[in-house]
């Protein structure tokens, strides 16, 4: 019942999106991909839960070796998350039904090599297998060059400009068949990015989100704030709740958002978007395979109990589960914690405080966290 704007449909399996097509609800597996079993049985608990569309990530060969195997126990329209080894695409793609790239990890690998190539040979790859795209723009890995051309307190725009200049390529090349995403933590940025990018390539389909949203019941409102002003404006075809949870929650994703989209849908909305400026902001990261410490979604919630007494501060405290996206996602908090197997590394403003054990670190952060109220 959601008034739409009318983009070009996308066919990923058995779903379409954009055209009309009902508003696709999708989320991702966050357990380890070369751990089979966990992850077909987080798999099983999204599917149960109504996914329309489930992400797994492919960092390596022994992941695609497991997504492969996975792809025989399911049905599932499964989407492969490419991270900085976009070349194991070749591997995957006959195996499922949608290949998300993200413009700023096809920096990293064969850096030689024009970024222009490498979206041709997905899109050569994406043909070939029947599959569908997502240009995954996230605002905490953009391709360096956009990020270059703006001051660094525009982190927008180079979002606009990243996805507007790999669209206009896959569109040259004659590739249609992919939707888009501009995902940024902050509610406000992000409701920005997708209006921008939505008013300059209406035709094209949106996959909508808010990234690290955190934990609920906060991440579910931050995403509904964003999800209220842009699919309240027609814009949006596919929508994804990043929540932090444990696995055996992950399903939550799902469920918030079809309520979401039905509150939308009946006109359960609010109208004020500012998400409380003033106050104390927990963004933490939905988890995924990279995960290399489970310890992380404990020490998510632990941060959030400890810091309850500074929630009149307008601070921004950023908990990342990995090493590889953690530290540039944490670059525009207040103070930054990011996992690795055994430390985890603290920042304040942008500059490293250091490296603690998961025991040490809640006392190191309550330190940082005085002498900035202070
Ligand atoms: S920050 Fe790392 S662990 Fe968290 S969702 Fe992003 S890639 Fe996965």
């Amino acid at each position: 019942m959601i008034k739409r704007n009318p983009t070009r449909e996308v066919k990923i399996g058995a779903i379409a999106i954009g055209n009309g097509n009902p508003i696709a609800v999708q989320s991702m597996c966050a357990t380890p991909t070369r751990d089979i079993d966990s992850t077909l049985n987080q798999l099983k608990l999204l599917e149960k839960a109504g996914a329309d569309v489930i992400r797994i990530a492919a960092d390596n060969k022994k992941d695609a070796q497991a997504l492969i195997q996975i792809r025989q126990e399911t049905d599932a329209v499964l989407s492969v998350d490419l991270q900085e080894n976009y070349r194991l695409a070749e591997i995957i793609a006959p195996h499922v039904e949608k290949i998300r790239y993200n413009p700023g990890h096809l920096y990293h690998h064969q850096r030689s090599k024009p970024w222009q190539d490498k979206v041709s040979y997905l899109a050569e790859i994406a043909v070939k297998h029947d599959c569908a795209m997502r240009v995954g723009v996230n605002a905490g890995s953009v391709d360096p060059d956009q990020l270059a051309k703006y001051p660094k307190e525009d982190s927008i725009s180079p979002m606009i400009d990243s996805a507007l200049a790999h669209t206009e390529w896959l569109d040259q090349i004659g590739f249609t068949r992919y939707c888009v995403s501009l995902k940024d933590s902050d509610p406000e940025k992000t409701i920005s990015a997708y209006l921008r990018f939505a008013e300059q390539r209406p035709e094209i389909p949106l996959h909508v989100g808010v990234t690290e949203a955190g934990m609920p019941p906060e991440g579910i409102e931050k995403t509904r704030i964003a999800f209220e002003q842009i699919i309240g404006k027609g814009i949006g075809d596919t929508v994804r709740v990043s929540l932090t949870l444990p696995h055996a929650e992950k399903h939550l994703e799902i469920d918030a958002g079809r309520q979401i989209l039905k509150d939308i849908s009946e006109g359960r909305v609010r109208t004020v978007v500012h998400f409380h400026r003033d106050k104390l902001n927990l963004i933490s990261c939905p988890s995924c395979s990279r995960v290399e410490n489970e310890a992380f979604i404990d020490l998510a919630r632990k941060v959030k109990d400890r810091t309850k007494h500074a929630e009149d501060h307008a601070i921004t405290i950023a908990v990342m589960g990995c090493r590889v996206n953690g530290p540039g996602e944490t670059d525009d908090a207040d103070l930054g914690l990011w996992c690795g197997p055994n430390y985890v590394n603290l920042k304040r403003h942008g500059e490293k405080v250091g490296a603690f054990t998961y025991d040490e670190i809640l006392d190191r952060l309550d330190r940082e966290l005085e002498s900035m109220i202070n």
